[in-house]
């Protein structure tokens, strides 16, 4: 098997070094990350040799659309460990997140991700003006979720005091926000929004240090970062990551707060149009695809994260040299993240298969209410439960709500409703209705 190259860490350097001397470390990360994909992860293997790619026709970044495509449904496919290039003993952590249906996806990361994806959450942090002085509170759930475990360690790096609360319990955050002084919050924008309003509401507003914070795992606006940093009079910077490339911290906001600085050295993002696979220029918005240039536990090469955005080139006023992408505007596929949980409608749907009286018609309504969000289902009953079994209906929709909650990881309000009640649409159908307005 092929040993990966131990990569050099903890290099804040890195961010403001000439683009030139940048490239010739892409250039020489991709490579490498070529060759061990090629040479340790079969599928990937298959898949060039299918489209007559030999690693050695990968030297530089230009060769990158030579490459195929991973996706989604290839994690999911090789679940749990077919597309680990590392021996299964030098994988040190396993992180995930929801899948396209029930099935999880998981990384495999070895000690060497794992320091990767803590520098980048640690410059995440530094470029939100965080440091050994600060005190910061992780409110991002903890376990296979990338969000708590990456904020922590990428504040634990920078050598400030870390207060690991992970998500929920909004009192005890209150108390120990103001009790210990925090400094900086990491957290989901809605869930940072939710305890402004709360604190503002308890009018303890005064009582706060903090000074700003990391937020991100899901879509937001400007409106609402405007709202939220008047909440808790704090810069508020977004941060960008996902599971498969290596959690929060991919990309990150300086105080600029004028789009998120990729860590190209250790990512490499392209813009594709997603309908005819082909790179898109700097300022078109398309396909985000990431390309990792220095994991070895499960490297990802090309792979389509569905989420569109822009990339910019234009130089940063924080003096960073990396590229920058815009906020996500929307996805190519049908996922939803509620609450930072991936949701595919197809999940909700392998939830009712097999279940008797109900028709496979279902909606998903998304709202937000009080900052945080809510998933209704409607789901259209059999008539036969309608007119003759109307004394299960509620057992029925209670099972529905606990396969969700156990499938999706998220609770859901299930409203069973009369056959033939849900809109028919011709074309594709139409299973989402968000009501958040973010984009
Ligand atoms: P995370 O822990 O970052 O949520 P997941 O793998 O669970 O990682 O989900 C990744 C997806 O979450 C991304 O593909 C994207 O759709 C969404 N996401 C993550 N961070 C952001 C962000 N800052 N803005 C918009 N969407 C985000
Ligand atoms: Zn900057």
């Amino acid at each position: 098997m092929k040993q990966p190259k131990v990569h050099k860490i903890y290099n804040p350097i890195a961010e403001c070094m000439e683009r030139s001397e940048r490239r010739k470390l892409q250039n020489e990360r991709l490579r490498e990350t070529v060759r061990l994909e090629y040479e340790n992860v079969p599928l990937y293997r298959a898949r060039m040799d299918a489209k007559g790619v030999k690693p050695e026709d990968i030297q530089t970044v230009d060769d990158l659309r030579k490459l195929p495509f991973m996706e989604k449904t290839d994690l999911r496919d090789e679940f749990p460990f077919g597309l680990l290039a590392a021996d299964k003993k030098d994988i040190v952590r396993i992180q995930g997140s929801s899948g396209t249906t029930g099935k999880p996806i998981v990384s495999g990361y070895t000690q060497n991700d794992v320091e990767v994806w803590t520098e980048m959450v640690a410059r995440a942090i530094t470029a939100a003006g965080g440091g050994q002085d600060d005190i910061v509170q992780v409110c991002y759930g903890y376990g296979l979720f990338t969000g708590g475990l990456g904020a922590h360690q990428g504040a634990d790096r920078v050598g400030a005091m870390v207060i690991p609360m992970s998500s929920g319990n909004t009192q005890r955050q209150i108390m120990m926000m103001t009790e210990l002084g925090a400094t900086m919050l990491c957290c989901t924008p809605s869930y940072a929004t939710y305890l402004g309003e709360t604190i503002n509401d308890m009018g303890l507003k005064d009582k706060l240090k903090l000074k700003s914070g990391c937020f991100g795992a899901e879509p937001w606006t400007e409106e609402m970062r405007q709202k939220l940093e008047s909440l808790l009079d704090i810069d508020a910077c977004d941060i960008y990551g996902l599971t498969e490339i290596g959690g929060p911290g991919v990309a990150f906001e300086c105080l600029e707060k004028h789009g998120m600085h990729v860590n190209e050295d250790h990512v490499l993002a392209e813009i594709i149009d997603p309908v005819t696979e082909e790179p898109l220029p700097y300022g078109t918005p398309g396909e985000l695809v990431f390309t990792t240039l220095t994991k070895t536990g499960m490297p990802m090469l090309r792979y389509r994260t569905h989420d569109i955005c822009t990339l910019t080139d234009e130089p940063c006023a924080c003096g960073r040299t990396t590229i920058r992408m815009s906020r996500i505007t929307g996805r190519t596929d049908d996922m939803l993240v509620i609450r930072g949980v991936n949701v595919f409608p197809s999940q909700i749907e392998a939830c009712l298969v097999d279940l008797e009286g109900v028709a496979p018609f279902y909606m998903l309504i998304v709202d937000r209410v009080n900052s945080t969000d809510k998933l209704e289902v409607q789901v259209e009953m059999t008539e036969e439960m309608f007119s003759d079994k109307i004394s299960e209906i509620e057992e029925l929709r209670c099972r529905i709500a606990e396969r969700i909650k156990s499938v999706v990881g998220i609770s859901a309000k299930v409203q069973l409703v009369p056959p033939k009640s849900l809109p028919r649409s011709e074309g594709k159908a139409k299973r989402i209705i968000d009501n958040r307005n973010l984009h």
